[in-house]
C-alpha cells in the first residue's frame, strides 16, 4: 500500500475504534482466514453472576430445598449439616483471595444473600482449575473436577448436576470441605449481544471461525452454539499458558490467524497470533501484546477491522 493510503487506512480505523499499531498490521488483517475467539469477556460480557446453590448429602444426593432434609434417620456427619447458606458461606470466604471473575460472582452472590463473608485463613490460587483455602481449621476447595481430584476427591457424584448446569452454558464449581462433596455453585454469564452477528459475518466472508477458553468442554460447547460456532472449532479447558500453544497449533496447519482477547492470560495466544486483537476493556498487558485494539466492547469491530484493511488494500491496487 501506499503511505496515503496506510493514512486513511488508519485513520478511519481510529475513526471506528479499530486502533491498528502500524501500517504492515493494517495490511495483514485482511489476510486473516480465521477469528480466535476467546469466550468469557470477549465472546460473554465477563460479568459473572452467581445463579445456583446444591447441597449434596453424605450419599452424594443432591439436596434441593435445604439442608435439614437430608433425611438419613438423624446419622448425619457434621457437614451434612451444611445447608445453602453454609456452603455458599465456605465458597465465597475461600474466594474472596480471589480476583477471578468467577470468584467475584461466588462473593458478590453470597453477600447478597445476605450472607456474611470473612477472608479465608490460607489462600492458594490453582490456576485454570480453581482454589484451595482454609476457612477456621477447614480445608476447603472451590474449583473444577481436576482440582477435586488432584486432591483426592471423587466428583462423580455431582455429575448429573454438573452436567444441566453447563449444558444452560453456566460454569459449575464443585465445592469441598474437609475432604468431602459438599455442593455445586454455578456462575452465568451472557453472550454480547453482537456476538452471533459477528461470527456470522465472519462466516459469510469464507473467515473460520474459532474459540478457546479454560472452561470445560460442555460450557463452551454450550455458549459456542447460542453464538454459532461448530463445536468442533471449540479449544476448550485450555491451561492459561497453554492457550499461545493452542493458536499456534491452529496455525501450524498453514492458517493466518487473528486471536481475539481480553485478559492477562491472553496476551501469550495474541503476541503469536498473524494478528493479535485486543478487545473493549482489555488489560493493559493484553493491549500491549496486541497488533489491533477494539476500543469498543463490540465483536462486529472484529469484522469492522477485516473490512477496513480489505478496503483500503484494494483501492491502490
Ligand atoms: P477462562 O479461560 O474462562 O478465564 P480459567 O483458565 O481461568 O478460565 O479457569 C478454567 C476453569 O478453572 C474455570 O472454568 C473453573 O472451572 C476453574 N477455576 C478457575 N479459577 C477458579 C476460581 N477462582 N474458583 C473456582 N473455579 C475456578
Ligand atoms: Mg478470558
Amino acid at each position: 500500500a501506499t503511505p496515503a493510503a496506510t493514512m486513511v487506512g488508519t485513520t478511519i480505523g481510529a475513526q471506528n475504534g479499530v486502533l491498528f499499531k502500524g501500517g504492515d498490521i493494517l495490511e495483514r488483517a485482511k489476510d486473516v482466514d480465521t477469528v480466535i475467539f476467546d469466550k468469557t469477556g470477549t465472546l460473554t460480557e465477563g460479568a459473572m453472576e452467581l445463579t445456583d446453590v446444591v447441597i449434596f448429602d453424605a450419599d452424594g444426593q443432591a439436596i434441593t430445598d435445604g439442608g435439614d432434609t437430608a433425611a438419613d434417620g438423624g446419622q448425619l456427619a457434621a457437614r451434612d449439616r451444611l445447608s445453602e447458606d453454609d456452603v455458599l458461606r465456605l465458597a465465597a470466604t475461600a474466594e474472596s483471595g480471589s480476583e477471578h471473575p468467577l470468584a467475584r460472582a461466588i462473593v458478590d452472590g453470597a453477600k447478597e444473600r445476605g450472607i456474611d463473608v470473612t477472608d479465608p485463613d490460607d489462600f492458594e490460587n490453582v490456576p485454570g482449575h480453581g482454589i484451595r483455602a482454609t476457612v477456621g481449621e477447614n480445608d476447603v476447595l472451590v474449583g473444577n473436577r481436576k482440582l477435586l481430584r488432584d486432591n483426592g476427591i471423587d466428583p462423580e457424584p455431582a455429575a448429573e448436576t454438573m452436567e444441566r448446569f453447563e449444558n444452560e452454558g453456566k460454569t459449575a464449581m464443585l465445592v469441598a470441605y474437609e475432604g468431602e462433596l459438599v455442593g455445586v455453585v454455578a456462575d452465568a454469564d451472557t453472550v454480547k449481544e453482537s456476538a452471533k452477528d459477528a461470527v456470522s459475518q465472519l462466516t459469510e466472508r469464507g473467515v473460520g471461525v474459532m474459540m478457546i477458553t479454560g472452561d470445560n468442554e460442555r460450557t463452551a460447547r454450550a455458549v459456542a452454539g447460542q453464538v454459532g460456532i461448530d463445536a468442533e472449532n471449540v479449544r476448550a479447558e485450555v491451561l492459561p499458558e497453554d492457550k499461545s500453544d493452542a493458536v499456534e497449533s491452529i496455525q501450524d496447519g498453514g492458517r493466518q490467524a487473528m486471536m481475539v482477547g481480553d485478559g492477562v492470560n491472553d496476551a501469550p495466544a495474541l503476541a503469536v497470533a498473524y494478528v493479535g486483537t485486543a478487545i473493549g476493556s482489555g488489560t493493559d498487558v493484553a493491549i500491549e501484546a496486541a497488533d489491533v485494539t477494539l476500543m469498543r466492547d463490540d465483536p462486529l469491530d472484529v469484522v469492522k477491522a477485516i473490512r477496513i484493511s480489505d478496503a483500503t488494500l484494494q483501492k491502490v491496487k
